[in-house]
């Protein structure tokens, strides 16, 4: 029997500040639960813009989820059809929601520069998508055409000018495409695999970059600890494990004794473990469990010869990779200190089960490590024995593919941050920065990242 591949993320490679665990009661104007960018971010503009003591909580350590187990790209993006999102809630709150996207994106940059420079962000010089069927390049050209109406930057779009193709290109976005050699196609996307029929390209300016978004966490707690060390405490290797809801507050437990809170941030992702219950009657308060989705997502890294700077992207419909949504890559050196280029890789994610034994995630491990190995080999004719890196870190999904940011619709004390979704890092700042406005008591509007109103699991089924 073969062991598990083992698992060693690039991110954690550096010497980290650790913080002690919580052994007894507590008590704190706002608790934050959950230490990846999300809760870190929410703690950066709690003590930038308010005057509140904060305490943040780990059951494990600072970007030890999928903060420290991510591709490392750092987009302005929302990760869902942008015509479904207009349809749902309209052009006004699309259009807001993707402002935000690009207000996080600058935030992070002013983020880099107050805590000491841009010490970990590498930013990419070019961008593509390959795609092995029309209909999948009709549905991006669409979709990107909505964008460009929102305001942001468009594409270059390409197709094999051959009459087959040019027959199955839909008449509005006909236009748009340009038809080049299929040479010019395969040489764009770097490929050897001739079935890539399509690709879209973007150069500068591209709001992207390679980050090490757990290297952030931890410049910005030293930061902060320089700046605001009265304000606030971070307790690891603490974990709640259930948290009673009330109308003025809630009562966090963990192994050593129980917190009072004022307001309760959760910035759990894809982590669900915490029975939270309604102080008053005892009932499960089922949001999270209910509304969160886990899925396990695997990435390799190795060595690179590519000399630019860049992101790429991969759409197969024809051939379809089990359990792949799509492939992302990108070549860049790790971070600004690293002369070391790498190829990053990943594209296969899988359902976490509540408790899922670990004969499960072994088999999700190999499984995703061949099916990386055999894109790679397809793509690029690139036979790998051995990544330098391979790691897996769960997301959480929610039922409508967005982020919940802002309060719980029942109890106003509770609050979220959370819902990957595949892309995180620059979402989970913008959250943290709307997020601390509300709790300031602005009235920011509704948006498309409102926690839903659902109460409890039996309010999701039809
Ligand atoms: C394979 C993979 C690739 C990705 N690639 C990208 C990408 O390229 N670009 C991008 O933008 N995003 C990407 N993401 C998503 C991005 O990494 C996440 O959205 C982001 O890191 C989430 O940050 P977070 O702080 O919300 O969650 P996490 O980093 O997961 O942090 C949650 C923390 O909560 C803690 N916690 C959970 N439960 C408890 C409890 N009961 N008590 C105390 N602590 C608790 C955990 O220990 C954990 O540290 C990727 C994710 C994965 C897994």
């Amino acid at each position: 029997m073969h062991s598990a591949p083992t698992t060693q993320s690039p991110w954690l490679d550096f010497e980290r500040q650790s913080w002690p665990s919580l052994k007894k009661d507590f008590q704190c104007e706002v608790a934050v639960v959950g230490a990846g960018i999300s809760g870190v971010a929410t703690l950066y503009f709690l003590l930038t813009t308010t005057e509140k003591y904060v305490a943040l909580f780990d059951k494990s350590t600072v970007a030890s989820g999928a903060t420290g187990y991510n591709a490392g790209l750092a987009v302005s993006y929302i990760e869902r059809p942008v015509s479904e999102l207009v349809n749902e809630f309209g052009w006004e709150l699309t259009k807001q929601a993707f402002s935000e996207m690009d207000d996080a994106w600058e935030t992070l940059l002013t983020i880099q520069e107050t805590i000491g420079g841009q010490v970990n962000l590498v930013p990419f010089s070019a961008a593509t998508f390959g795609f092995d069927s029309i209909q999948a390049f009709n549905h991006f050209v669409e979709q990107e055409q909505i964008q460009a109406a929102l305001g942001r930057a468009n594409w270059r779009y390409w197709a094999q000018d051959d009459e087959t193709i040019k027959e199955q290109i839909l008449e509005p976005i006909k236009s748009y495409v340009e038809f080049v050699s299929p040479q010019q196609i395969i040489d764009t996307l770097k490929t050897v695999d001739r079935k890539y029929i399509a690709a879209a390209v973007r150069s500068t300016p591209i709001k992207g970059a390679r980050i090490n978004s757990a290297k952030l966490c931890y410049q910005i707690l030293s930061y902060l600890q320089k700046h605001f060390a009265e304000r606030f405490v971070v307790y690891e290797h603490t974990e709640i494990m259930q948290v009673e809801l009330y109308p003025t507050e809630s009562i966090l437990h963990h192994p050593h004794g129980s917190i009072h809170a004022k307001d309760l941030i959760l910035c759990t992702n894809g982590y669900t473990g915490i029975n939270i219950i309604e102080g008053e009657s005892l009932k499960p308060h089922g949001k999270l469990a209910s509304g969160i989705i886990p899925k396990e997502g695997f990435m390799a890294a190795s060595t690179d010869g590519a000399l630019e700077n860049y992101a790429a992207a991969f759409i197969n419909t024809r051939e379809m990779y089990a359990d792949v949504p799509y492939w992302y890559l990108s070549h860049a050196p790790l971070c600004n200190e690293g002369k070391s280029r790498f190829m990053l890789i990943g594209g296969p994610e899988y359902d976490l089960p509540q408790s899922c034994p670990p004969e499960l995630r072994e088999q999700y491990a190999k499984a995703g490590m061949e099916v990386i190995k055999q894109f790679l080999s397809h793509t690029f004719d690139k036979e790998i024995s051995r990544f330098d890196y391979f790691w897996s870190g769960v997301m959480g999904y929610t039922h409508n593919g967005l982020r919940w940011v802002g309060p719980d619709t029942h109890y106003p004390h509770l609050w979220y941050n959370l819902g990957c979704n595949g892309i995180g890092i620059v979402p989970a700042i913008g959250g943290a920065k709307r997020l601390a406005k509300q709790l300031q008591g602005a009235d920011l509007g509704s948006s498309l990242f409102d926690p839903p109103k659902i109460r409890d699991a039996r309010d999701l089924s039809p």
